[in-house]
């Protein structure tokens, strides 16, 4: 690879058409000049989570030490908001803040992330900010995958050294997987943690199917209430239960294998993880190592730091959504429950159901059942390659085990 700066880099991803591989999001190294290196650095092909996590983290996870089986390695959790939201920001904006204050006080070059496509404000279209004040433009969350690592090539030839990622885990996956071979003096990674994601035209479907006034929402989000917020733009806002959307009237395929299959909720790879699963209403911020812990104190005083909280049980939640999963036969988890009883049942699950970070235990167990279940009918025999260990751990409780040929041959059969 070329790492000599150039004056007039093309920094425009490669529009070239994306992988046909069923099972790959596009994460940017199949645009790049080695190809080739999916096969060493994609989460869907071969992943090397423990080996990963110890060579950036100093340590794999350990089961002994609590939620670290859920959520991966970490120094600290937080509840966590910016005591004065950043204008535009999914939640209040830490994740663009740290990397602003990054590109301010020059620790880094540029910052690698997202902003809106200019015809589509729901497409990710990758970008590398160089000016702090540009970070405003990546601020909120699109909908979809795009290939964010096609840029570091051009990262590569700008004479970058030291960059900031902002990635959602398959794309911090890959990143990390090929770290050592990039040339950068220093990656900071800042992940959020990813789920159900689908194609941005996908979700264009769903838009359309939950309120007559698709064009005019600005911001949407599935909140740890068990709701979805919509905001318009005239200002009004909308709470959806999570029971009423019409998930019946999506395509079965609506949520792709790779989402459906996605170990790695929590984004296990970044130096420091920024989401709200485990927040009860605020950010959930996850510090992994020293590096995360430096980046959270970027923030000084700006930010307010919080105990998490836990509440709720989860098992039979988690169980009734392994019954759903089953019963639908490859198509979406419907809940068969009356219209009548959806309202109630809207209304108890944000008061008696699992909250902070149960909630967040919640979902990373119905995230490891559904990897199974999907990978057991749609590729079997892609199990082996593509389950740590740590996901047969999490779906024990659930009567969930792996078969012989659903392992490796030393490794997880023997350690459960
Ligand atoms: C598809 C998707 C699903 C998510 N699901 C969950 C979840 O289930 N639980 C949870 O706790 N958090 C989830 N998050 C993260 C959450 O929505 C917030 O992004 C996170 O809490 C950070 O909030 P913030 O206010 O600090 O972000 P901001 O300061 O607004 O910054 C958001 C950053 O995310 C980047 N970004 C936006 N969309 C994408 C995209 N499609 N791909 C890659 N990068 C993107 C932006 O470029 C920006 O850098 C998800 C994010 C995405 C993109
Ligand atoms: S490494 Fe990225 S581009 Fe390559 S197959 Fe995996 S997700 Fe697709
Ligand atoms: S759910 Fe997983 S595979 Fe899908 S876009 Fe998010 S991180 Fe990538």
């Amino acid at each position: 690879m070329n790492h000599s700066p150039d004056p007039s880099p093309d920094l425009q991803p490669n529009s070239a058409p994306s992988p046909h591989r069923n099972l790959c999001t596009d994460c940017g190294i199949s645009r790049s000049s080695e190809p080739k290196r999916c096969a060493s650095a994609c989460q869907f092909i071969s992943p090397q989570y423990a080996a990963l996590e110890s060579r950036v983290h100093g340590r794999a996870r350990d089961p002994n030490r609590a939620d670290e089986l859920h959520f991966g390695p970490f120094l600290h959790m937080h509840r966590a908001s910016l005591k004065k939201p950043s204008p535009g920001a999914q939640w209040s904006g830490i994740t663009t803040r740290i990397a602003e204050v990054l590109l301010a006080s020059k620790v880094i070059d540029a910052v690698l992330t997202m902003e809106a496509d200019p015809n589509d404000r729901w497409r990710p279209s990758p970008v590398l900010i160089d000016q702090p004040e540009d970070m405003a433009k990546a601020r909120g969350m699109r909908m979809g995958y795009a290939p964010l690592l096609s840029l570091l090539e051009p990262a590569q030839q700008k004479g970058y050294k030291r960059l900031a990622v902002i990635g959602i885990p398959c794309q911090v996956y890959a990143l990390r997987a090929l770290e050592k071979t990039l040339g950068f003096e220093k990656i900071y990674v800042i992940g959020t943690p990813c789920s159900d994601n689908t194609s941005t035209e996908n979700f264009h479907q769903f838009l359309n199917l939950i309120t007559p006034n698709p064009k005019a929402v600005t911001y949407l989000e599935f909140k740890a209430n068990y709701h979805v917020e919509l905001r318009y733009q005239n200002g009004s806002r909308q709470e959806i239960p999570f029971l009423q959307l019409p998930l019946a009237d999506l395509p079965k395929d609506f949520f792709p294998l790779t989402c459906r299959t996605c170990v790695d909720y929590t984004n296990v790879l970044a130096d420091i993880t920024v989401g709200y699963m485990g927040g009860e209403g605020e950010q959930w911020v996850i510090t992994r190592n020293q590096t995360g812990e430096q980046l959270l104190s970027l923030l000084g005083d700006e930010v307010e730091l919080k105990k998490t909280g836990s509440a709720g049980k989860r098992h039979s939640a988690v169980l009734g959504f392994k019954k759903n999963v089953e019963l639908a036969a490859g198509g979406l988890p419907l809940r068969k429950m009356p219209q009548w009883l959806r309202p109630i049942v809207s209304w108890i699950m944000p008061r008696l159901g699992p909250r902070g970070l149960e909630f967040a235990r919640t979902r990373v167990e119905m995230k490891a059942i559904e990897s199974i279940i999907h990978l057991r009918r749609e590729q079997p025999a892609r199990m082996k390659h593509m389950l740590p260990e740590h996901i047969w751990a999490l779906a024990k409780a659930y009567d969930l085990k792996p078969q012989a040929d659903e392992v490796q041959v030393s490794g997880a059969r023997a350690a459960l």
